[in-house]
């Protein structure tokens, strides 16, 4: 069934566990994300994310029709839109979760635009997730020192937008990592205290498996894997020998599903939906 991304949120809040957001760039995977949410009873918030695919409408009404039927809550997100059209073709769409990313922006361009886009969302129920701090791609720890969310921020963004979802910069970095993961943890605990609205991290790949699951038990509701999941498709490609790409897909779906149960069991979110 075909849900908001605030839904799913609450009840991972509510419940104490993370719903993994997968980044589902093709039919393919879509497909494969939806059958191991079904066979583990649990939801997802598929990641769709606009460079890779520039055909919003086409694909997101093939992901809507795939997230309509079926068996367990699937929510269809916006993962970094960069404009207010795409915000705006992401829901003609028919994605129930934009993201507008103003992180890179002035703080207060960042709560202009978003309050704006959380207007207009929430007249058609679709959610709304913002960043503070910025988290980004391969940085080094001291990129990821300076660029961490500081909580006084967080009461006044929320209140200030209205956003349904928040990401905050805690330690982790898209892709790969240059140095030694970490995640602070006492930076956490200090914006749970601030706010109710769900928090969510991005660049959850390789950032290791005890963190996250401390961070899924922390108060995270969502975590986005992308690299993870693609790598773990392409080992089992690249073991298998494949020569005939034709009979290659099953190691890309097997690869990618492995990895994607396997998070939901270090999320907590198996059996829960
Ligand atoms: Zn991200």
């Amino acid at each position: 069934m075909l849900v908001n991304s605030r839904w799913i949120l609450d009840r991972a809040k509510e419940g104490g566990f993370a719903v993994c957001a997968p980044n589902t760039n093709n039919e393919t995977f879509a497909r494969v994300a939806i059958e191991a949410a079904e066979e583990n009873h649990t939801a997802l918030i598929l990641d769709l994310n606009y460079p890779q695919i520039p055909d919003m409408v086409f694909f997101g009404r093939i992901v809507e029709r795939l997230a309509k039927d079926a068996s367990v809550p699937i929510a269809i997100q916006q993962d970094h839109g960069g404009t207010y059209e795409q915000a705006i073709w992401a829901i003609r769409s028919g994605y129930t979760g934009i993201m507008p990313d103003r992180s890179d922006k002035p703080y207060e361009e960042n709560v202009a635009e978003v309050a704006e886009l959380v207007k207009i969302a929430h007249a058609v129920n679709v959610s709304v997730e913002g960043e503070i701090g910025h988290v980004g791609m391969e940085d080094e720890p001291d990129t990821i020192r300076k660029n961490l969310v500081q909580p006084e921020m967080v009461k006044d963004y929320t209140e200030r937008t209205g956003v349904d979802a928040l990401a905050i910069a805690i330690g982790t970095t898209h892709g790969l990592y240059a140095g030694k993961p970490f995640i602070d943890f006492d930076l956490l605990a200090q914006c749970l205290a601030i706010t109710d609205v769900p928090l969510v991290l991005h660049g959850g790949s390789s950032t290791g498996d005890e963190l996250l699951a401390q961070a899924a038990r922390s108060g995270i509701c969502k975590i986005n894997i992308c690299t993870d999941l693609l790598m773990n498709a392409a080992r089992l490609w690249n073991e298998a020998g494949v020569t005939d790409a034709g009979k290659g897909v099953k190691y890309l779906r097997q690869g990618y599903k492995e990895k994607l149960v396997h998070y939901m069991n270090v999320f907590g979110q198996v059996d829960k939906f």
